[in-house]
């Protein structure tokens, strides 16, 4: 059996011919917004990428062949290249412009646990660091192949752990391999009427140990939970040995090992097997529209949603300025749009109207209509028009359609970068207006003024999330300094005003230096503690988390 293909196109999102055109309208609209753009780029031949030489040893290469097989150890180009970075902004300028100054020195491909376990040991007496590597979604750096103080780089890849192994139907666990992406996972619990509930954007490409490395959230995860909260049990090799946490529902037994595994970014060892909480699949999907009058009263509507025990699964409040943008990208040229900023001007929701998306999902009718009308009462009572199905049903249509837009409008010579946060009710509008005005300032302080906006994407009784998207010209030659001075401005403005430094893409290497700001020198030492123990050679995913 050969090497599984890379997943996506090397250089972007998505496989070939999977493109994004963007509309007249909306293309009009950037060029309005972000001055003239230069003339259209593609990314350069994959012959051209700049690579540095492979440097594993020989007896290194011979011992992890012995291990998995020649056939599932390749170093050729597009193997090191496919593995050479994840999807953040950086990752794709860099891609795209053929600069890789770090790539894996060689992609291994085990088949089973044992097989990784085996690598880790020799790679810990080769003194080859190790980068897990699921789809490659990561958006902060996880993957970047460091070499730390070792003397390679290998990535390991888990497409090939890609089965469900078991079902419980009875405690409504399912336990599947690390390797398999959200379709395949999907499609494998479909056969038993059942489902995971997590899609995140990335759903397509990333893997269920990824997701469980980072502490994914999905777009459904206000009604199912994060994955932190859907994993029971995990298996993870480390250099040191296994570590293996029973399936028990809940336990006193000491501070929790099973949170420590979770969100340990390829740091301390290798999530191999998860088992995972399942639900029933839902018979009856139901995504509405609400628009509301500001982004003050979205605010408070929601709070009173999740404290009230009305939130939909799927709750997403836009503010003003993202709905302004979502309703001119969304290719509603002339009468939709239009008409609807009308009917709601009409109604008082002029243009710090906000729009919300929420979406509810259930095993009959009844339910959902139940839950709709308690969601719809509550959002009515903080001034919610209603707007009914057409634009809820558009946006669960094109909820994985983002990325591939992006890859459109870096060869258009825009930025278009993300980042993410969460803080409790009380300092939400102050973080909100805080990290808008930090980006704004980075980004109009070095000539590119920006178009920053942010929607809540998950609601807890005591706070809610901030997604933050930025948009400005991109600065030629400068791509990089732009997007560092942009995200050293949002990063500092989230610790300042009280948010949490990453609430789901994860730490990696981006936000490694606002991590002691968030958890303290203390804190980085315990979980540097935990790693001398399970890694003492240091070899896991160097250069991240801590
Ligand atoms: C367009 C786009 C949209 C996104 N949307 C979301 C979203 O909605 N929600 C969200 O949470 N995130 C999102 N992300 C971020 C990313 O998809 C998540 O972090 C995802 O969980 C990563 O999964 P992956 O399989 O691709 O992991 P990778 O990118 O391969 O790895 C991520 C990190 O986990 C480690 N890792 C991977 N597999 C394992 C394993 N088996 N054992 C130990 N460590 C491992 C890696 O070493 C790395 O540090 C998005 C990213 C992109 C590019």
């Amino acid at each position: 059996m050969t090497a599984p293909a890379p997943r996506m196109r090397w250089w972007g999102w998505g496989v070939d011919g999977h493109d994004a055109p963007l509309s007249a309208t909306a293309q009009a609209m950037l060029t309005a917004e972000l001055g003239a753009l230069p003339p259209r780029r593609e990314p350069v031949a994959l012959e051209d990428v700049q690579l540095p030489d492979a440097v594993l040893s020989a007896t290194a290469r011979e011992r992890l062949v012995a291990i998995v097989g020649g056939e599932h150890v390749r170093d050729d180009r597009l193997a090191r290249v496919t593995h050479a970075a994840g999807r953040g902004y950086h990752d794709l300028v860099r891609l795209r412009s053929g600069q890789l100054a770090d790539a894996p020195d060689a992609v291994l491909y085990p088949g089973d646990a044992e097989e990784v376990a085996a690598i880790l040991r020799a790679c810990a007496e080769e003194r080859v660091a190790v980068v897990p590597f699921g789809g490659g979604t990561s958006v902060v750096g996880g993957v970047e192949p460091l070499r730390g103080g070792c003397d390679a780089v290998v990535a390991l890849d888990l497409a090939r752990l890609d089965r469900l192994l078991a079902v419980d139907p009875v405690s409504l666990t399912a336990t599947v391999q690390a390797g398999m992406t959200g379709p395949a996972l999907e499609e494998a619990l479909a056969a038993h009427e059942l489902t995971l509930g997590h899609f995140p954007q990335s759903f397509e490409f990333s893997t269920v140990g990824g997701w469980v490395a980072t502490r994914s959230a999905g777009q459904a995860s206000t009604g199912y939970g994060r994955i932190d909260a859907l994993v029971l049990a995990l298996r993870v090799a480390t250099p040191s040995g296994e570590v293996a946490v029973r399936p028990v529902p809940a336990s006193a037994a000491g501070p929790s090992v099973r949170e420590l595994l979770v969100g340990s970014e390829g740091t301390l060892g290798v999530v191999t097997e998860v088992t995972l909480r399942v639900r029933p699949r839902p018979a009856v999907r139901r995504y509405e529209a609400f628009s509301l009058p500001s982004l003050a009263a979205g605010f408070e509507g929601f709070r009173v949603l999740v404290q009230g025990d009305a939130a939909p699964d799927v709750a997403r409040l836009s503010d003003p300025t993202e709905t302004r943008v979502s309703l001119a990208m969304s290719g509603g040229d002339g009468l939709t749009t239009r008409a609807l900023r009308g009917y709601l001007r009409a109604r008082g929701h002029g243009d710090g109207g906000c729009l919300a998306i929420a979406g509810w999902a259930g095993t009959d009718e009844a339910t959902v209509r139940r839950r709709r009308t308690a969601t719809a009462r509550l959002l009515r009572a903080h001034g919610a028009v209603a707007l009914g199905t057409p634009i809820g049903h558009a946006w669960e249509h094109g909820r994985f359609h983002a990325p591939y837009l992006r890859d459109e409008l870096l060869a258009l010579g825009v930025m278009v970068e993300t980042l993410e946060t969460a803080t409790t009710w009380d300092r939400l509008p102050a973080l909100h207006a805080g990290v808008v005005a930090a980006l704004d300032g980075a980004l109009r302080g070095r000539g590119t003024p920006p178009i920053v906006m942010a929607h809540v994407s998950h609601l807890y009784r005591a706070g809610a999330s901030l997604y933050f998207t930025f948009v400005a010209r991109q600065e030629a030659g400068e791509e990089l300094a732009q997007w560092h001075a942009a995200k050293a401005a949002a990063s500092d403005a989230i610790l300042a005003g009280g948010g949490t430094i990453t609430h789901h893409h994860a730490v990696g290497r981006d936000h490694a230096p606002w991590l002691p700001g968030e958890i303290g020198e203390l804190g980085v030492e315990l979980l540097r503690a935990a790693k001398a123990t399970l890694d003492p050679a240091g070899i896991m995913n160097p250069g991240k988390l801590v």
